[in-house]
């Protein structure tokens, strides 16, 4: 069943059935668009920046309404990160396999999980301390592609 509450490859296989095999070849060309139409359309409607800071402040919005907003608790979204990044020096003494011991323990997609619980949790905390994170973001990414003329 596509999106649009059609079923080309059922409404083929009735053409076919009413031996007309040339509807039937047309139906199931359009079916192979539609879905490629649709994989498109999936494609082009993934999550943009914009979406994905409405995200972070959504996130915001439930942290507060489960613990409130005050200073100590910004101050422990703030030591949250010192816990991710933790988890990520952990995960990637695990892939490089440093500790004989233990030997290899990590993935690299798991550095780079443990990498985004960084940027989300920063995200979560920089949010929490003004309503304009993506403006901060985006001032400090350009300060620091000029330094480097990146
Ligand atoms: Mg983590």
């Amino acid at each position: 069943m596509s999106m649009y509450g059609i079923d080309p490859e059922e409404t083929a296989d009735a053409l076919d059935n009413a031996a007309h095999w040339d509807a039937a070849q047309l139906m199931r060309k359009m079916a192979k668009e539609i879905t490629d139409l649709e994989a498109r359309l999936a494609k082009a409607t993934q999550p943009s920046a914009d979406d994905k800071w409405a995200t972070i402040h959504r996130l915001v919005s439930w942290l507060d309404q489960q613990n409130g907003r005050k200073q100590e608790e910004i101050g422990l979204r703030i030591l949250k990160l010192a816990e991710e990044q933790g988890e990520v020096a952990q995960a990637w003494i695990g892939y490089t396999g440093q500790n004989p011991r233990k030997g290899t323990t990590h993935t690299l997609d798991q550095v780079a999980e443990e990498l985004v619980d960084v940027i989300v949790t920063a995200a979560v905390a920089l949010t929490s301390i003004t309503d304009k994170p993506d403006v901060f973001l985006d001032a400090k990414l350009k300060k620091i592609a000029e330094r480097v003329n990146a």
